[in-house]
């Protein structure tokens, strides 16, 4: 029997019910539910073996990730009121340990992280960016956006836009829709640890930046000074500009999109640095990387931060040996005394796992140690019942 106003209950396993007692927020889809058929958004109870309440979250038709929990609480309500609590919840955490007047660009809430599942919402100044994902928060997005619309002006939020996904778009067009607000900018500069960004909102990747690497560009500004920098899939230049900054006169930024390059040219101008004596490489890293070897080209610090190798549980052996790949690759064109900075955002790639993708065997050398692993900043929290949400790995080897 339903209660506390969801729209119908499920069944699952002792297991299931374990992991989200510890506070994993997913219940991948189960087979015996054949018949279960709630629309998108609705609010489902998930019920133990013997019938007692264990959680109550939101339904996706169709991704295998079927109900995402909000409240393991019997009496509360999974309604506008909660979600809007925890966003405010979300705001506060910011507030607290994030009060940095060089920076106005940060994850406002972070989905599973702030115990909102399914939601990210991205502040780029006056800008804020929603990112739902799945079906369930699609669903409830617009109604999210008007009830915690107040809470984001309070802040001096302007314009709240929803990011769409780049499938189905045609080509050049803006993945921005309006939400609330003033329209949002195509593109906006903004602060960053100090340093003028340049972000393309409408038609950048993921919200437009990418905010989980902000305190590792400064860790990158403090090891460059000197040095012949090399970042390999450079995106928007975050850690190219860091390396300048830092004091690198030479930095070679690799990427295959060549339109990243120009708003990473933007933030090199926007912060008083002409671009032109620095590398613009538009290549695949990896056949960038072979080149280079054959050239004898070498640098003194090698940055590589690759997208995701790893969407799914299975893809992991072939990621795996990818990462492998490519640390051989960045090993063989790092000078002696150098420092490599390997990064990686996959999910299903452990910690131990991809540090192991650095081993001497991998680097193909000896005199590499590691000295420091980093993760995201504190605008990106993790619950720890979920590991799933410790995705991003920042290794320095020298
Ligand atoms: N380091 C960046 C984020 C990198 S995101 C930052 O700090 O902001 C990953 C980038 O890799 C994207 O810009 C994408 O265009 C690029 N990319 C994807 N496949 C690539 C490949 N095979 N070779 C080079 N770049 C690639």
């Amino acid at each position: 029997m339903a209660r506390a106003g969801s729209d119908g209950q499920l069944a699952i396993d002792d297991s299931v019910a374990a992991a989200l007692r510890r506070g994993h927020p997913w219940v991948f889809r189960d087979a015996r539910w054949g018949g279960a058929s709630f629309g998108a958004g609705a609010v489902v109870d998930l019920v133990g073996r013997d019938g007692a309440f264990v959680a109550r979250g939101t339904w996706d038709p169709v991704a295998p990730i079927a109900v995402r929990v909000f409240t393991r609480d019997a009496a509360q309500r999974l309604d506008l009121d909660l979600v809007a609590a925890r966003v405010e919840r979300a705001l506060e955490r910011r507030d607290r340990f994030l009060a940095d007047p060089a920076t106005n660009a940060y994850r406002l809430l972070h989905g599973e992280g702030d115990r909102v599942p399914g939601l990210v919402l991205d502040r780029y100044d006056h800008a804020v960016v929603a990112r739902p994902d799945g079906a369930a928060m699609d669903a409830w997005l617009e109604r999210v956006a008007a009830r915690i619309w107040p809470l984001l002006v309070a802040r001096g939020v302007r314009t709240l836009a929803r990011r769409v996904p780049r499938d189905g778009q045609s080509g050049g067009a803006s993945m921005l829709e309006p939400l609330q607000g003033e329209p949002a900018p195509d593109s906006i500069e903004v602060l960053e640890s100090g340093v003028r960004t340049w972000v393309d909102l409408a038609r950048g990747q993921k919200t437009g930046a990418f905010l989980d690497q902000r305190d590792n560009r400064v860790r990158v500004r403090g090891l460059a000074r000197g040095r012949r920098v090399l970042n390999l899939y450079s995106y928007a230049g975050g850690f190219s500009i860091a390396a300048v900054l830092g004091g690198s006169g030479r930095v070679t930024s690799v990427d295959v999109a060549h339109a990243a390059h120009a708003t990473a040219q933007r933030t090199f101008r926007a912060n008083g640095v002409d671009p032109t004596p620095h590398a613009w490489v538009t290549a695949d890293a990896l056949a960038f990387l072979d080149g280079a070897r054959a050239r004898g080209e070498q640098w003194d610090l090698v940055i590589c931060d690759p997208p995701s190798f790893a969407p799914s549980e299975k893809a992991k052996p072939r990621a795996l040996t990818t990462y492998r790949r490519l640390h051989a690759a960045c090993a063989a064109v790092l000078a002696p005394g150098g420092t490599l900075c390997a990064a990686s955002c996959s999910s299903h790639v452990g910690p131990d796992e991809f540090l192991a993708t650095l081993d001497d065997a991998s680097l193909g050398r000896a005199d590499l140690s590691v000295v420091a692993s980093f993760g995201p900043p504190v605008d990106h929290p993790v619950v720890a019942g979920w590991p799933e949400g410790r995705y991003l790995k920042f290794v320095v080897l020298g």
